[in-house]
Parts: structure tokens; C-alpha cells; sequence
């Protein structure tokens, strides 16, 4: 995860031509309130996002933003359907543009960030950024996860599902196995 060594809050609208023109770096946290879109896409948003950000013009004069965004979030397990911390980080690489043209004429492997006007939503591009950094499929390491103690020989006061449980009879043989070794 991100230090987040700023503290300062990140607005949402941003002039990416300005910023450039000052070759101005950003650097701060954006609050989970301001994160719909994420929160969607997750459980819960733990911790502010922290964002750094360089708004530059590269050698071919063409606006450049590059950067980190972390965030701590929670999931739910789909194995054991609690909750799941994950540390989510992306990095931001974009080239800005303003309209069709700029956008047709942009190499291939330069990713752009549209623009309508001279401002840009940033806490949506970083949104998304960190959506597409999401685990496909969420679940606990090997043996943080709830799931086998859920049905392990420590629930005492279910004596038949014990002996009914498949992974009641697993368990056994694991320990007889262990005794014998
Ligand atoms: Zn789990």
C-alpha cells in the first residue's frame, strides 16, 4: 500500500493542461464518501484513497499523467462469505486528450484520458483504475479463510452433523494420519 504521507484532500475536477504547463506533481488523499463508484464495486472502502499524480508534457508535447493509487478496502470471501481485506494499488499512466482527433493520432500503447472541457474528473479515472484492480475472485489465503473451522471438530454442540460431515470424516482421517506418523 501507499504511504500516505499527505493529508491534504485531492479535489475532484482537475486542468490537466495547467498542471502540465507547471509540471505540478499531486499528492493527497480523497475521501471513501467521494468513491461511489468503488463502493459498488466492493463492500467496504477502508481507508482513504492515497493518490500521487505528475502532470507533465512529454517530448512530443502531448499532456502526460502519471502516478499511484491505494487503497485499503473489504470484499467478502467467496469461500467463507466474510469479510475480506484487500490491499488494492494501480498505477496511472494516461496521455490527455481533447477531442476525436487527439485521440485517433495517440499511439497505440498510450492509454488516453478523454476530456469534454479543460477540467477531468480524477476521482473517476482513479476509481476506475482501482475497479480494474480488483481480484476476480476474492477469498481469505490458506488458513486465514473461516470456511473448514466452520464445519471442524471445535463446534461442540452439533454431535450428529460431526458424524454426518464429510469434512467431519476428512478431518479424522488428517489426525489419524498425523497419530500414526
Ligand atoms: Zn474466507
Amino acid at each position: 500500500m501507499l504511504t500516505p504521507r499527505h493529508t491534504n484532500s485531492v479535489p475532484r475536477m482537475l486542468e490537466p493542461r495547467k498542471l502540465a504547463a507547471q509540471g505540478k506533481s499531486i499528492a493527497g488523499l480523497i475521501a471513501p464518501d467521494n468513491c461511489l463508484r468503488l463502493l459498488d464495486a466492493v463492500e467496504r472502502i477502508r481507508s482513504p484513497l492515497s493518490v500521487e499524480l505528475l502532470f507533465y508534457r512529454d517530448e512530443q508535447n502531448r499532456i502526460r499523467l502519471e502516478g499511484k493509487v491505494g487503497a485499503e478496502v473489504s470484499s467478502v470471501c467467496q469461500r467463507c462469505l466474510e469479510e475480506l481485506n484487500i490491499s488494492l494499488e494501480a498505477d496511472i499512466a494516461r496521455a490527455v486528450v481533447f477531442s476525436d482527433e487527439e485521440m485517433r493520432i495517440l499511439p497505440r500503447e498510450l492509454d488516453p484520458w478523454m476530456l469534454q472541457g479543460e477540467a477531468g474528473d480524477i476521482i473517476a479515472l482513479l476509481e476506475d483504475e482501482l475497479i480494474v484492480s480488483l481480484p476476480i475472485v476474492s477469498c481469505h489465503p490458506e488458513g486465514e479463510c473461516g470456511f473448514p473451522s466452520q464445519f471442524g471438530p471445535a463446534k461442540d454442540d452439533a454431535v450428529s452433523e460431526k458424524q454426518d460431515n464429510p469434512f467431519n470424516i476428512l478431518e479424522q482421517l488428517k489426525e489419524r494420519t498425523s497419530e500414526t506418523n
